[in-house]
């Protein structure tokens, strides 16, 4: 099964719930609008290099378009589809006036100088500047790129169209960027994490943590959870899984990563285990927070935690997904659990608009304000309709898109 086939089952599912017609259906999974882009560069050592680039629009019922900017050697036409259409249900769940984009460029971001980095990112922004903006569609940092990446993309869009710094999100914050926008996504993860954990009537002291992937996401939902009491019992990255019964230092962890260019390589204070076996362990809480596609049919019998927590996008197939629930597990799904990042990109974009200043402080009450009131409409939707949170979560978003784009006129 391939992404958006993924993305498109669950959002039949929901559909099936909200009784929609064929046609509702078919208006409102078709993107709007794909892009593909040729984005020729010239290497630092003098060779010509092309790369594909993609944006995929895929509905603006309820305001601009909004989503990430994936630098990764396999992003393709149709994952970018299916992470389009996510971010049209998640903005959706969390209530935040935008609607869905994604784009990508196919290209390992590892392998480039920094300066070639720049240059793709301007190249590529040469040829899609005239179908995003403020209004339109607002880019933001995904896999692979970062602070960077949108700083030199406001520049580069602002030479087209002028001082526009609302253009993208994720900005560094002494380029328009909005404190807190770094932890946001991991922050929300962890506020969410024990949302749900209160709701199942299981304590943060009695819940041990086993989390894919320690990049932004990883590491911040890792040290929120710890603050709060949990005790993280395992942590990876590419390099593979690091174990300790008894709780790892998330903050020496941390220090790890930011003295080894973001790498656990070498990590000596836990037990060496494989990102197979972490998702496999005997724990409370388990949080993938790296790649899609990581809970598949085949391991999902072995996965043993009875409360997942999706802070990567699409980490479990459908068929997973139905094995898990048959089981028991309860699953929070991505487009709730991850809203965190989008929602800050929001309140930086209305920053920016505003031409004011929020504070750190500001920024995390409205963070938790926010996702507290999606999480409250989203357990109430499963309650009442007696449906997993994955399926409440995508009928609270299709119906509030279905109602916008109908008041919207359709023809
Ligand atoms: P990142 O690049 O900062 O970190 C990714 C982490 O995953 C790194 O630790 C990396 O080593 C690890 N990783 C990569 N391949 C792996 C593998 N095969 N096995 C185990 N670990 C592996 O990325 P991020 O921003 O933390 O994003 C992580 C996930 O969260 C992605 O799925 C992304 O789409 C999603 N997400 C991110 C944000 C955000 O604001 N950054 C928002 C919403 C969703």
């Amino acid at each position: 099964m391939k992404a958006f086939e993924a993305t498109s089952h669950f959002f039949n599912t929901a559909a099936d719930q909200l009784e929609l017609t064929d046609n509702m259906r078919r208006l409102l999974i078709t993107p709007r609008r794909e892009v593909q882009v040729q984005v020729p560069v010239e290497s630092d050592k003098g060779e010509l290099h092309t790369y594909i680039g993609y944006r995929v629009q895929h509905n603006q019922a309820r305001g601009p378009m909004k989503g990430g900017l994936r630098f990764h050697h396999l992003v393709d036409l149709d994952e970018v589809r299916s992470l389009a259409a996510l971010m049209t249900w998640k903005t959706a769940v969390v209530n935040i006036p935008y609607g869905g984009a994604k784009g990508g460029i196919a290209v390992d971001p590892t392998k480039l100088s920094m300066r070639e980095l720049e240059r793709i990112t301007r190249k590529f922004i040469d040829q899609i500047h005239d179908v995003i903006g403020p209004d339109t569609d607002i880019p933001a940092p995904d896999m692979g790129t970062g602070p960077e990446v949108m700083a030199w993309i406001t520049n580069q869009y602002s030479k087209f169209h002028g001082f526009s710094p609302a253009v993208v999100t994720g900005k560094p914050v002494e380029h328009y960027g909005i404190p807190g926008r770094e932890e946001a996504t991991g922050r929300g993860v962890g506020i969410l994490s024990l949302k749900l954990l209160s709701r199942l009537g299981r304590k943060p002291g009695e819940t041990r943590v086993a989390i894919q992937g320690f990049g932004n996401v990883g590491s911040h939902a890792a040290k929120f959870l710890s603050e709060a009491d949990c005790k993280i019992v395992a942590v990876s990255d590419i390099s593979g899984g690091y174990f300790r019964s008894d709780g790892i230092d998330v903050g020496a962890a941390s220090r790890h990563t930011h003295e080894h260019r973001g790498s656990l390589e070498g990590f000596t204070e836990a037990e060496r285990i494989s990102n197979e076996q972490l998702l496999e362990l005997d724990v409370e809480l388990l949080i993938p927070a790296a790649l899609g596609g990581v809970i598949t049919a085949e391991n999902a019998p072995r996965i043993k935690a009875p409360v997942i927590v999706e802070a990567a996008n699409m980490p479990t197939w459908p068929d997973a997904d139905a094995i898990l629930h048959e089981r028991g597990a309860v699953i929070l799904p991505d487009i709730l659990a991850n809203a965190g990042g989008v929602t800050v990109s929001y309140f930086e974009w209305v920053q920016n608009r505003q031409y004011y200043r929020w504070d750190i402080n500001r920024v995390r009450q409205e963070l938790d304000h926010t996702l507290s009131e999606s999480f409250e409409r989203v357990w109430e939707m499963a309650s009442t309709h007696k449906v997993s949170l994955r399926v409440a979560a995508f009928m609270l978003g299709i119906s509030r898109v279905g109602r916008a784009t109908i008041l919207g006129g359709i023809t």
